[in-house]
C-alpha cells in the first residue's frame, strides 16, 4: 500500500487512495464523492449540507435500484430506508432530501479522508458543520484536482469501483467463491452466480486505478473515454496466441491497458512477449490489486497463487512457457516518464 504513496504522491495519488483503498461498511464514500464532482465549477467553496443532499442521495438512490445491499450492516438504516422509499414512491422527494441532511452525512464526512485507518493530511474539504449554516468548505486541492485533465477519468474509476463493492457485498457470497470474469468481446468483467451473468464494470475503469491514464508499457497518456482519440486498447500481457499453454490469460492478473502504438502500431508488441523488466512492472501491478480488498483480489490470488512467492513463480513460469513458445521479447520506446 505503501507504493502509492511513495511513487507519485500528487493530488490524484491521495484522491485514489480515498476511492480506492478507502474502507467501507456502506457506498456513502462513493456518493459524497460523486457528488463533488458537480460542484467542480461552483462559484464559492462553501457547499451547504442542503445543496450537497440532491446529488448525494441521487447517486445512492440510483445505485440502491440496481443493488440493494448498500452497507456491510445486517440493517442498513434509516437513511438508505429512506432512499429506498424514495425509490418506491412511498415518500417525495423533499422528504428525502430533509432526511439527507439530518442522516446521510453523519459518519462521511468525517471518514472520508481515512486511508488504511489514517487520516490524510492532504484534504479536499473541510467540515464545516459546526457553523451558523452546516456545510463543508471545498480546498484548493479539490479545485486544482477538478482541473486536471484526470479528473473525468477518476469519475469513471469511482463508478468502477462502486459497482464492485456493491457486487461483492449483493452477492452476499464469500469473496473467495466471488471471480471476476473478462468479456474478452464486450471488454468489461463480470462475475457468475446462480448461473447468472451480472456485468460490474469496464475492464478499463477498473485496470485504470493502477495505470493512472498512462499505457502500461510506454508510460504515454491514454484515456478510457470510449470517444478519446488515445482510447485505451486491453491488451494481453501474455499474448493471446499461447491460450492453449497458460492457464486462465484472460485472467485480469494477464490484462493491461496500452496505448495503440504498443498494441499494435509500428513497432508494437502484437504476438511478443514483454521484456522481463516488464514481467516485474506486472507482478507489482497484481500485488497492487492485491492489496485493494475487493473481488479483483480474490481472483487474482484464485489465479495465481495465496502468498507472493507463488504469484513471482507463478508468473515466471508463464514467461518460461511463453519465451519457449514465441522466442521474441518486446520493449517498448518510452514516450513518458514512470508515473507507476
Ligand atoms: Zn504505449
Amino acid at each position: 500500500m505503501s507504493r502509492f504513496y511513495e511513487v507519485e504522491p500528487s493530488l490524484e495519488n491521495y484522491w485514489r487512495a480515498i476511492i480506492l483503498f478507502g474502507k467501507n461498511s456502506s457506498s456513502y464514500k462513493f456518493a459524497l464523492a460523486k457528488a463533488l464532482y458537480e460542484f467542480r465549477d461552483s462559484a464559492s467553496d462553501l457547499i451547504t449540507l442542503d445543496a450537497l443532499a440532491e446529488p448525494f442521495s441521487r447517486h445512492v438512490c440510483t445505485h440502491i435500484h440496481q443493488s440493494s445491499k448498500q452497507s456491510t450492516r445486517e440493517n442498513p438504516g434509516r437513511f438508505l430506508d429512506a432512499c429506498a422509499d424514495f425509490n418506491n414512491g412511498v415518500i417525495p422527494q423533499e422528504q428525502l432530501l430533509d432526511q439527507t441532511v439530518r442522516l446521510g452525512f453523519e459518519n462521511v464526512i468525517d471518514a472520508f479522508h481515512n486511508v488504511a485507518r489514517k487520516t490524510l493530511d492532504t484534504r479536499f474539504f473541510e467540515d464545516e458543520r459546526k457553523g451558523a449554516v452546516k456545510a463543508i468548505r471545498l480546498t484548493d486541492h479539490f479545485f486544482r484536482l477538478a482541473e486536471q485533465v484526470v479528473f473525468a477519468d477518476i469519475q469513471y474509476e469511482t463508478e468502477a469501483r462502486w459497482r464492485l463493492v456493491e457486487t461483492a457485498w449483493q452477492s452476499n457470497i464469500s469473496k473467495n467463491l466471488l471471480a471476476v470474469q473478462h468479456d474478452h468481446d464486450a471488454g468489461s468483467l463480470f462475475v457468475r452466480m446462480n448461473d447468472r451473468r451480472i456485468d460490474i464494470t469496464s475492464c478499463r475503469d477498473s485496470l485504470n486505478g493502477y495505470q493512472k491514464g498512462r499505457c502500461f508499457y510506454c508510460y504515454d497518456t491514454i484515456s478510457i473515454d470510449s470517444s478519446a482519440d488515445n482510447l485505451a486498447d486491453v491488451d494481453h500481457f501474455f499474448p493471446w496466441c499461447i491460450r492453449h499453454d497458460l492457464p486462465a490469460i484472460n485472467g485480469i492478473w494477464n490484462l493491461v491497458l496500452a496505448c495503440t502504438d504498443c498494441n499494435r502500431g509500428e513497432g508494437g508488441k502484437f504476438e511478443r512477449v514483454p521484456a522481463l523488466s516488464l514481467l516485474e512492472r506486472l507482478h507489482a501491478r497484481n500485488e497492487y490489486f492485491i492489496n485493494s480488498h475487493l473481488p479483483i483480489r480474490e481472483t487474482l490470488i484464485k489465479q495465481t497463487g495465496k502468498t507472493e512467492l507463488q504469484r513471482q513463480q507463478f508468473l515466471q513460469s508463464c514467461y518460461g512457457v511463453a519465451k519457449t513458445q514465441i522466442i521474441h521479447t518486446w520493449r517498448p520506446k518510452p514516450k513518458g516518464g514512470s508515473t507507476l
